[in-house]
């Protein structure tokens, strides 16, 4: 009997997933199941994701295994055939990062875990910073780094990553997806639009689900532990000379295949989707201090994301969910189902994107021993 493999979620973590395990999985049927697909905006993150491969913020709500996904994620954008990763709106890029610590002492204690995240970080002279980002203007480092701290000083770092484009990643995964083809000629992978509301509406249909439902997987599966966070952002038009992404603490430019995005906020706790103009008048000034070329460049949207994090980090594990089997059910005679979890990734979900489907397949192929238990 032919694997099912039912995959909720068609954001950049689900596509991902869902490809991941068809290569894994030659003979599998999968079915990606979502309430939105790609051009929908609303409830889709990934739309909205700047797609920098990197993290920049620690804390409560980083899952340990955030670093060995990232990298994961950097070698396979790195492993990529140029045409194909041009395709996939995938491209290399450097990066000039500022971080505002306690002296040599302090950006020493944080150093360390954001070296992890990030490849071939060098430190750059002071004189250097200051040319490249010139910062000198009145009230730019108060607006840059608030709170300000006047004991601490600003550091910063060139580092090399990527950037994906989601306008054209998200469909270029949905064509790969669309392309596979079983031996008799039919689709491997069917997409079918649909809100689930709890994983017992798949139990008699499919043989493996993986939730990547974003921001709504804790409703499916009624995880309390789910928080937004939400960022606007301006895109601006691609017409000045910007090739490297600059960030300061909230402020980033990040040029992208077919515009520059110009952050933003993390506003914890609120998931509300309207344009703020107050956060717009916001990023447009901050974004102006740490890089002045952007100042009257052509606006093409303001937009707003929910960054879909959550209290522990990311969830990424099998559950063996009991099942509702109908009679007529024609799934593998199994008295749980294997539900896996890839969800709650908050501002990190391109770059750790790959790891975690590399993960999900390897879940995916263990459940095949733990189901003969059963
Ligand atoms: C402004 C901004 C900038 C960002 N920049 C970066 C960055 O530079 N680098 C980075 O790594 N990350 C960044 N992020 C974060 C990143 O975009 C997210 O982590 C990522 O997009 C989350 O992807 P996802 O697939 O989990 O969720 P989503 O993209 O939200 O996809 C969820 C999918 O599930 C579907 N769905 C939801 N509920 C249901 C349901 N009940 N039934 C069926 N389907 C359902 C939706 O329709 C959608 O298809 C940024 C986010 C924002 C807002």
């Amino acid at each position: 009997m032919t694997l099912k493999i039912a995959v909720i979620g068609a954001g950049v973590v689900g596509l991902s997933s869902a490809l991941c395990l068809a290569q894994n999985f030659p003979t599998c049927e999968v079915t990606v199941i979502a309430s939105e697909f790609y051009p929908e905006r609303q409830g889709i993150t990934s739309v909205h994701g700047f797609g920098i491969i990197g993290h920049r913020r620690e804390g409560l709500n980083t899952n340990p295994k955030v670093s060995d996904w990232l990298l994961k994620t950097r070698e396979y954008c790195r492993r990529m055939h140029p045409t194909v990763a041009e395709l996939a709106g995938i491209r290399p890029i450097d990066a000039i990062l500022t971080f505002h610590e306690k002296g040599e002492q302090g950006l020493n204690s944080v150093l360390p875990e954001r070296a992890r995240h990030l490849q071939n970080l060098k430190k750059i002279t002071e004189k250097q910073a200051k040319e490249l980002l010139p910062l000198s203007q009145d009230g730019a480092m108060e607006m840059l780094f608030p709170p300000l701290k006047a004991e601490h000083n600003l550091f910063a770092f060139e580092t090399s990553t990527y950037v994906i484009d989601s306008s054209l990643y998200l469909p270029w995964l949905k064509n790969e997806l669309a392309s596979l083809k079983m031996s008799n000629g039919e689709a491997r992978v069917t997409f079918v639009c649909r809100k689930i509301s709890t994983l017992d509406e798949l139990t008699s249909e499919f043989d493996l689900v993986v939730n990547c439902a974003g921001f709504n997987a804790g409703r499916i599966t009624n995880d309390p532990n789910i928080f937004p966070i939400r960022g606007q952002y301006i895109s601006i038009e691609k017409t000045i000379g910007i090739e490297k992404v600059i960030a300061g603490r909230e402020t980033v430019v990040c040029p992208r295949v077919n515009d520059i995005c110009l952050g933003g906020v993390y506003q914890e706790g609120r998931s509300d989707t309207q344009v703020d103009p107050q956060d717009t008048e916001s990023i447009l000034r901050r974004c102006e201090t740490l890089v002045p070329a952007v100042k009257g460049a052509k606006v093409l949207r303001v937009d707003v994301g929910i960054r879909p994090a959550r209290y522990g980090g990311a969830r990424l594990e099998l559950e063996w969910w009991q099942r509702n089997l109908k009679p007529s059910s024609e799934v593998l005679n199994a008295k749980k189902l294997p539900v896996i979890h890839n969800y709650g990734h908050g501002g990190t979900g391109f770059a750790v994107h790959w790891g975690c489907a590399l993960e999900v397949a390897r879940l995916a192929k263990s459940t095949y021993s733990e189901r003969a238990k059963l």
